[in-house]
C-alpha cells in the first residue's frame, strides 16, 4: 500500500496562487481515496497532550493516545510544546500508521509564546495595525520555533461586558475595530506563505457571540437578535474568513436556544456556505459532550451527531467522533460526504503548512534554542507595550502647576508603592503559553533602570492583592481567587514613603489571573485592601500617579475623581516595567487609546459608545433613559487617551454633501500638535445613519489612523466613505446602503462632537 507521504512533492502555498490551489485539492482528493473510515475519523480527533518535553509517559491514558496515534487514528493534538515532544509525537505516527499523515499541533498562543506581549485587549489599545501584526508575527517565530505550527488565536469575540473574564482576549467593544485587529493578528500569525516553516495557522475563535453570554458569566447563555448578531458579532469573524484564516474554532455558549457546536446555520450555512470559507472548525474543549449538560443532546452519541451535521470539523477532547461516528454513518444519521468534506479540509491545511513534505519541518533543535526569548523579540515586546499604554488622566496639580507626567529624570524622591510595584508575574497576564513565572519586568525594575543617578527611590509593598494566588506550575483553571486579605500591617510603612517622596507612583489593579477564562467577576473595584492603600497614601501624598495594572475595564471612579493621574498599563508582557518607565519620563510619549468604555460602576454593564438612543434618549424629557445614582455614559470612553501633547481638530469637511449608493465622499481633516512635544495621534472617523429600516447606533466607528505629528506640526488627515463604510446588515436581511441623512464625526475619542452632515441618495 502506498504511503500517502508519496503524494508530497513541493506544497508551496501562498493566500493568492490559484494554481497551487489546485495542486493542494488533488492531492486533497488522491489522500483521501486512499483512507478508510478508521483514518478518515481520526483526522476528525484532537488529544490534548498529557505529556510534554519529556515524551509519551506510560499512564493509561497515554497509552491509550499512544495507541491511537500509531494506528493513525488522530489527526491533531494540542499543548505539546517542544520540539522533542512533537517529534516524539509525531514519529508515533509517521513510523507506525498505514498513511502516515502527519498530525498537527495546536497551542494557545494569545499574546507570545515564551517572549509576552500586552494582553489582546492591551495591544489593541495601540491602535497599530503594524505592531500588532508585528508581534503575532514574533509569537509565530518562536512558537513554530518550538514545532508546533497552529495556534488558537486571534479570539474576536466582541465584548461588551467588563464582567466576562475573557474580555483581557479580543480587541474590545467595537466591531471595526476589531476586525481589523483580528486581520492584523492572521497577518501577522499566518505570513504570505502557510507553508514556510516560522509561519503558522491561525484560528478565530468563539464562533460565535460568546463575549455576549448574559450577566458576564463565563460560557453563559447568549440572547442575540439576529441582527444585532450580523452587525455586532459577526463581522470580525467575516474579515478573518476573507482574510484567509486557516481554521475557525465554535464556542461554548447556546445562542437563542441552539449551543454554537450544533449551529448549522453558523457553520455550515453562513461560513462555509455565504462566505465560501475552506479551513476546518475545530470544536472548543469538549464543546462537543458538553451538549449534554445544555439539556441538548441526550448522550454522546447524539451530541457527535448534532456537532457533525452542523459543521464541526474537529473533536478536541470529546471523544465524541471516534466513539461514535462510525454507528452513526451505519444508522444513516450522518452522511459519509460530510466527514469527507471535514478530512477533506483538514488534509488542505496540513498540505498548506507543508507538513506531507515533511512533517518534521517544524522539529527544528537550532530554531528552538535560537529564535525563542531573544534580545530582538524583547526589544519588539517593549516597543509594543509602551505603545499600548493609555493615559487616562494627567491633570495639572496646583503645588507644582503642571501635570505629574512626564515625571523628571532629576525628580529627587519616588515613592514606588503597592501590590504590583515590584510584581514580575502578573504582568505576564493570563494565557501567557510558555512566559515564565515570575519573568517579567516589574514596574519598580523599570523606574530603577530609568531614573537618575541621583534620585531616591522607596518601594513599599503596602499589602497582598489576594490571600491565595496561583503558584507556579498550578492549574489556574482549577483555581479560585481570594481577596479577602487582612494584613494590614504593610500600610503605614507605605504612608512614611509616601509622606517623604516628591511623587508616589502606585502600582494597583487585577492579578494576572483575576481575568482570563472562568473569571468573571460582579464587582470590578479594586479588590482587596487595594482602596484603603490608596486612600491612606493619598490622604499624605496628593501628587500620585495611579499606574493600573488590569485585565479589564475597572471601576476606578473614586481614583479618577481624586488622584491627578491614572496611567493604563494593563498587563504588558515580558517588558512591563521598562515600557511603563519609558511612558513615566517620557522618553515615549503615550498614544494609547481605549478600546473599551470605563463605566463608573458595575451596574451600568454592558455599556459600549456604540449603543441605540432610545425614545426618550434626552435630559429634557421628563423621565428619560439613565439611572437615578449614576451617570448613562462611560468615565473614560471608548477611543479616549491622552498625549504628553496637545492635538487640535479644525473642522471635518467633505469634498460633497451627496453621494450615490454606490459612489464615495473624501472626508479630511486638518490635525495640529499644539504642544511642544512630538506626538502619536489616533485620528477616529466615526458615522451615524440617522433613520433606517432597523434603528442604527447613535455613533460607529468607521476608520482611524495613528499618525505622528511634530510639535507645531499640522497635517490633513483624509477618510474615504463608501458602500463599506455605510453599509449594514438590514430589516432585508442584506449588507446594503440605505438612502438617507448621515453625521460623520472625525476626532480623537467616541466622544467627538466635531461633526458634518452628508445624504446618501
Ligand atoms: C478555550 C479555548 C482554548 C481551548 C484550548 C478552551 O477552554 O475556550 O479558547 O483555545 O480551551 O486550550
Amino acid at each position: 500500500f502506498q504511503s500517502c507521504n508519496n503524494i508530497s512533492s513541493s506544497t508551496k502555498t501562498t493566500k493568492n496562487d490559484s494554481n497551487q490551489d489546485a495542486n493542494i485539492e488533488r492531492k486533497v482528493d488522491s489522500v483521501l481515496a486512499l483512507m478508510n473510515l478508521n483514518e478518515k475519523i481520526g483526522q476528525m480527533v484532537q488529544y490534548a497532550a498529557s505529556w510534554d518535553v519529556t515524551g509519551p509517559a506510560s499512564s493509561e491514558g497515554n497509552k491509550f493516545k499512544e495507541e491511537k496515534l500509531k494506528k493513525g487514528e488522530v489527526g491533531s493534538m494540542l499543548n505539546v510544546t517542544s520540539v522533542k515532544a512533537v517529534r516524539e509525537a509525531q514519529k508515533l505516527v509517521m513510523e507506525n500508521s498505514r498513511l502516515k499523515i502527519p498530525l498537527i499541533f495546536g497551542y494557545d498562543v494569545i499574546h507570545g509564546y515564551e517572549t509576552i506581549f500586552p494582553i489582546p485587549l492591551g495591544e489593541s489599545a495601540s491602535w497599530d495595525l503594524e505592531i500588532i501584526r508585528k508581534s503575532a508575527e514574533v509569537a509565530a517565530i518562536e512558537t513554530s520555533a518550538a514545532g508546533v505550527q497552529w495556534t488558537f488565536a486571534p479570539m474576536l469575540d466582541v465584548s461588551r461586558d467588563a464582567r466576562w473574564g475573557r474580555i483581557m482576549e479580543g480587541a474590545g467593544e467595537d466591531p471595526y475595530l476589531s476586525s481589523k485587529i483580528g486581520v492584523a493578528r492572521i497577518n501577522g500569525f499566518q505570513g504570505d506563505d502557510l507553508s514556510k516553516n516560522n509561519t503558522i495557522a491561525a484560528c478565530a475563535k468563539h464562533f460565535a457571540g460568546y463575549g455576549f453570554g448574559e450577566a458576564g458569566r463565563d460560557y453563559n447563555t447568549v440572547n442575540i437578535g439576529e441582527h444585532e448578531l450580523h452587525n455586532a458579532v459577526l463581522p470580525p469573524f467575516k474579515a478573518a474568513a476573507e482574510a484567509g484564516v486557516a481554521t475557525f474554532m465554535n464556542s461554548f455558549n447556546e445562542i437563542d436556544g441552539i449551543p454554537a457546536t450544533a449551529s448549522k446555520k453558523l457553520q455550515r450555512d453562513l461560513l462555509k456556505g455565504e462566505w465560501a470559507w475552506n479551513g476546518f472548525v475545530v470544536s472548543d474543549w469538549a464543546s462537543i459532550a458538553e451538549m449534554i449538560a445544555h439539556g441538548y443532546a441526550k448522550d454522546k452519541k447524539h451530541a457527535a451527531e448534532l456537532a457533525l451535521n452542523a459543521g464541526s470539523d474537529m473533536d478536541m477532547e470529546s471523544y465524541a467522533y471516534e466513539a461514535e461516528l462510525e454507528k452513526l454513518l451505519e444508522e444513516n444519521k450522518v452522511k459519509l460526504s460530510d466527514i469527507d468534506d471535514a478530512v477533506r479540509r483538514i488534509l488542505r491545511v496540513k498540505f498548506q503548512l507543508g507538513l506531507f513534505d515533511d512533517p518534521y519541518r517544524y522539529c527544528d533543535e537550532e530554531r528552538e534554542k535560537n529564535e525563542i526569548y531573544t534580545k530582538e523579540h524583547l526589544e519588539i515586546a517593549r516597543d509594543v507595550a509602551k505603545k499600548s499604554i493609555v493615559l487616562l488622566k494627567n491633570d495639572t496639580v496646583t503645588t507644582k502647576k503642571s501635570a505629574l507626567l512626564p515625571l523628571s529624570k532629576s525628580v529627587k524622591s519616588i515613592a514606588v508603592i503597592g501590590p504590583l510595584a515590584d510584581d514580575k508575574d502578573t504582568p505576564l497576564g493570563n494565557w501567557r503559553g510558555k512566559g515564565k513565572y515570575n519573568s517579567a519586568v516589574s514596574l519598580l525594575e523599570g523606574v530603577k533602570s530609568a531614573a537618575g543617578d541621583d534620585t531616591k527611590i522607596y518601594y513599599e509593598k503596602g499589602i497582598e492583592l489576594t490571600s491565595k494566588t496561583v503558584a507556579p506550575g498550578e492549574n489556574q483553571f482549577l483555581h479560585l481567587m481570594e481577596f479577602n486579605t487582612t494584613d494590614r500591617s504593610g500600610i503605614s510603612a507605605a504612608v512614611a514613603a509616601a509622606k517623604k517622596a516628591d511623587v508616589v507612583l502606585l502600582a494597583i489593579g487585577e492579578n494576572a489571573f483575576q481575568t482570563g477564562e472562568g473569571r468573571s467577576q460582579t464587582k470590578i473595584g479594586f479588590a482587596g485592601l487595594q482602596q484603603e492603600l490608596l486612600e491612606a497614601v493619598y490622604a499624605v501624598n496628593k501628587n500620585v500617579v495611579i499606574v493600573l495594572m488590569n485585565g479589564r475595564p475597572m471601576d476606578i471612579t473614586w481614583a479618577a475623581e481624586n488622584v491627578p493621574t491614572i496611567l493604563e498599563c494593563w498587563h504588558l508582557g515580558s517588558q512591563s516595567g521598562f515600557a511603563i518607565a519609558d511612558v513615566l519620563f517620557g522618553d515615549y510619549n503615550p498614544s494609547g487609546k481605549l478600546p473599551v468604555s470605563f463605566p463608573y460602576n458595575v451596574g451600568q454593564e454592558p455599556l459600549y459608545y456604540n449603543q441605540k438612543s432610545t425614545g426618550r434618549p434626552m435630559s429634557t424629557q421628563v423621565t428619560y433613559s439613565g439611572y437615578n445614582d449614576a451617570p448613562k455614559v462611560a468615565l473614560y470612553p471608548f477611543g479616549h487617551g491622552l498625549s504628553y501633547t496637545n492635538f487640535s481638530y479644525g473642522n471635518v469637511s467633505l469634498d460633497k454633501a451627496e453621494m450615490a449608493k454606490d459612489g464615495e465622499i473624501q472626508v479630511s481633516v486638518n490635525v495640529t500638535n499644539n504642544g511642544t512635544r512630538d506626538g502619536e495621534e489616533v485620528v477616529q472617523l466615526y458615522i451615524r445613519d440617522l433613520v433606517g429600516s432597523l434603528t442604527r447606533p447613535i455613533k460607529e466607528l468607521k476608520g482611524f489612523e495613528k499618525t505622528m505629528l511634530k510639535a507645531g506640526e499640522s497635517k490633513v488627515i483624509s477618510f474615504t466613505i463608501n458602500t463599506e463604510t455605510l453599509q449594514f446588515y438590514t430589516a432585508k436581511n442584506k449588507w446594503e446602503v440605505e438612502p438617507g441623512d448621515f453625521n460623520v464625526w472625525v476626532g480623537g475619542s467616541s466622544t467627538t462632537k466635531n461633526k458634518a452632515e452628508f445624504v446618501v441618495n
